[in-house]
């Protein structure tokens, strides 16, 4: 595989991945793919590379960086937006990073985020949603919340399966719909925007079962299904169905306990085997309610694309908002790390932007690569320097006594906290 215009580092070895034993082999001088991304990805993608350098270095291990292109950088480049080289790359390499792409919204522009994670079969997002001492808050009990949530990643109303209103593409639908399938009159008369919405078993079992192992391995007590199954039936709520039935055939009982009825019962009465995870049903909309209400009662978290998009940034607001909200998008042997927030335009160019979302990122990258001290470290670094008061301009702002730093600033503040905690 070769990647034409992208400097492959000449001191770094692949990682690989032995599909029999389901194992990562992370070599000692690893080749990491890194995309900074488009506005504040410029400010925060170095900033981020500069703190996980350091906490590879202290912990004993040794990154080669490899930079990738796409959205604005790789059209200055390569004069396209996501080039096959950057996928490539990402590819063969089985595990990068990357900070925001902008999606311009209207027609014409497929988001490079969803095609990304389409093209390399990056079923699952997964958000730990936990809080950092010293971050502001608008809950009373931020402390509460440490949940992480699996996002379907590849299907939903996020797969691309759209009409523009007023093609003929979206009319030929509209009539098969109305003539063939028999829904005469439910759709307005007019130009009309249509979509498709698949949620498939192969797409929400494998979900599941990455949230049901992750809760297993991760010694958590709960699974909870959010979906909106009373209204979809035939999509959210078979998306419930499916989970329930890995959670109830492909897990003993004294380890898995697939909660009956969890969707309109408390679950409170209900007998749970000692130590066994129990996986229940929940609402999209109740849920919403549940989290800032009963926070410390959800654990793990699986649903759809849609409800995991939303539900995830909404859970990102309680600890703080999107500037230290992380995350990773997971396939078989592979893992692209993300933050939640996007490239946001108005702050960019700026050096104001929080890159503590990415770094924290990175953390789950390293960990995903077995280099758990590297993440713990990286916890740590950011805990301390948050807590002492030196943050960036979005937490500065909401705390009293606050040291506001830019974006590189900020940085440094971790690399010496590493330094220091090594
Ligand atoms: P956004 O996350 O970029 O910004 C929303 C607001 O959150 C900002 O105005 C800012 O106040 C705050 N914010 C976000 N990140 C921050 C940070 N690191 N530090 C401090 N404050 C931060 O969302 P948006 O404005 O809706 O989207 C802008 C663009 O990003 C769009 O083109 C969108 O499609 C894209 N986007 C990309 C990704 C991704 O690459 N995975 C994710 C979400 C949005």
């Amino acid at each position: 595989m070769s990647y034409e215009q992208v400097e492959v580092p000449e001191n770094g070895e692949k990682v690989t991945y032995d599909e029999e034993a389901d194992e990562l082999r992370v070599p000692e001088n690893p080749i990491i793919p890194i995309l900074h991304g488009d506005g504040i990805g410029n400010e925060v993608g170095p900033a981020a590379q500069k703190v996980l350098t350091a906490a590879a270095e202290a912990t004993g291990h040794d990154v080669a960086w490899m930079e990738v292109y796409a959205g604005e950088t790789a059209r200055e480049k390569y004069d396209e937006n996501l080039p096959d080289a950057t996928v490539d790359a990402i590819r063969d390499h089985r595990v990068a990073i990357k900070g925001p792409l902008t999606t311009p919204v209207g027609a014409g522009f497929r988001s490079l985020n969803v095609a990304l994670r389409q093209t390399l079969d990056l079923y699952a997002n997964v958000r730990p949603t936990y809080y950092l001492d010293g971050v502001p808050s608008p809950m009373k009990s931020p402390e509460e919340m440490d949940m992480v949530t699996f996002r379907e990643n590849t299907e939903d109303v996020y797969a691309g399966i759209e009409w523009e209103a007023g093609s003929d593409e979206a009319e030929q639908v509209r009539d098969f719909v109305e003539d063939e399938m028999d829904f005469d009159g439910v759709m307005h008369d007019g130009p009309i925007g249509l979509g498709l919405k698949p949620i498939s078993e192969k797409g929400s079992k494998r979900l599941v079962r990455e949230a049901i192992d992750y809760a297993i391995e991760n010694d958590r007590d709960k699974v909870t299904l959010v979906h909106k199954g009373n209204i979809m039936k035939f999509t959210e709520g078979q998306f419930g169905d499916w989970g329930m039935e890995v959670a109830d055939e492909e897990y003993p009982d004294d380890e898995v306990f697939a909660a009956p009825d969890s969707l309109w019962e408390e679950q409170d009465e209900v007998d749970i085997p000692e130590d066994a995870v129990m996986v229940e049903e929940r609402l999209a909309d109740a849920m919403l309610q549940w989290m800032q209400l009963r926070t410390d009662e959800f654990d793990v978290l699986a649903m759809p694309n849609l409800n995991g998009d939303y539900l995830s940034d909404a859970a990102g607001a309680q600890i703080g908002g999107l500037g230290v909200a992380p995350g990773a998008n997971f396939g078989k042997g592979r893992c692209l790390a993300e933050p939640v927030h996007g490239s946001s335009p108005k702050n960019a160019g700026l050096n104001k932007a929080n890159p503590t979302a990415l770094i924290l990122s990175g953390r789950l990258l390293f960990e995903y690569m077995g280099w758990e001290d590297a993440g713990q470290l990286i916890r740590d670094a950011v805990e301390e320097t948050i807590s002492s008061g030196e943050v960036t301009y979005d937490l500065e702002r909401q705390i009293e006594g606050g040291e506001k730093l830019s974006t590189t600033e900020y940085a440094d503040a971790v690399v010496d906290r590493i330094e220091e905690l090594a």
